[in-house]
C-alpha cells in the first residue's frame, strides 16, 4: 500500500491496513511473515513537506531458534514514529527543529531513526512495516529462554529427545589432569 502524498485529502488522514506476508519481501533465510500486517494509524502533514506518520504496527513473524534451529512464533508490536522529510531538506540539515533532538546548536543525527528521506512524495507502507520488523528482531532469537539446543555430538534436539552423549563428555581440564596422573605412575591409560 503506497500513500500519495500529494493527494492527501486533509492535514490528517487515518491509515489503517492489513499488508499481505508478500507485500513485504523478506527474504524467508531472515525469517517469515505469517500473517498480514496490521497497522492501525495515521498521517499527518507538517511543516515544509514534512509528513508524519505515526500509529501500531502488529506482525506475527516466524523465526529461526538461534541453538535449536526450530522455528516459532514471534509476535511483534510496535509503536510507529516516522518523519518523511524530503531528501534534499534533509541533506541540506534543514530539518524542523522539533526533529533535531537536541538543540544545543549540534548538527542533527544522520542516522536518526525517526527520519525517513523521501526523493517521492509517498510513503509505501510496506517498507514501512518491513523496517519496523527488522528492527524488532532480537539479538539472538530463541524459541525459549532455556531452550537446550542441539546435542553437538550428535545433533540431537535436546529439548524433545534426550541422548547418551553427555555420559561420553569430559571436561577437557580433567582430561588433562588425568594424563598428569598417568604419567606420574607410569602405568598404562586407565578407563
Ligand atoms: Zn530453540
Ligand atoms: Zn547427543
Amino acid at each position: 500500500m503506497v500513500i500519495d502524498l500529494t493527494t492527501l485529502p486533509a492535514d490528517r488522514v487515518p491509515v489503517v491496513a492489513d499488508l499481505p506476508p508478500a507485500a513485504l519481501d523478506v527474504p524467508a533465510d531472515d525469517f517469515v511473515v505469517e500473517a498480514p500486517v496490521h497497522f492501525d494509524g495515521e498521517v499527518e502533514r507538517g511543516s515544509a513537506e514534512t509528513y508524519h506518520l505515526r500509529g501500531r504496527l502488529t506482525a506475527t513473524l516466524s523465526l529461526s531458534c538461534a541453538r535449536c534451529a526450530e522455528s516459532f512464533p514471534f509476535p511483534v508490536a510496535t509503536d510507529v514514529e516516522l518523519r518523511f522529510v524530503p531528501a534534499a531538506v534533509e541533506r541540506a540539515g534543514l530539518v524542523p527543529a522539533a526533529a533535531a533532538g537536541d538543540d544545543d546548536g549540534r548538527e542533527m543525527e544522520d542516522d536518526d531513526p525517526s527520519i525517513v528521506p523521501y526523493d517521492e512524495p509517498r510513503i509505501d507502507l510496506a517498507q514501512v512495516a518491513r523496517e519496523q520488523c527488522y528492527l524488532a528482531l532480537p539479538m539472538k532469537p530463541l524459541c525459549r529462554e532455556d531452550c537446550q539446543g542441539l546435542c553437538p555430538h550428535c545433533g540431537v534436539n535436546r529439548n524433545v529427545a534426550t541422548c547418551t552423549c553427555e555420559n561420553r563428555w569430559e571436561d577437557p581440564r580433567l582430561a588433562g589432569l588425568k594424563s598428569l596422573l598417568k604419567d606420574a605412575d607410569g602405568s598404562a591409560p586407565r578407563e
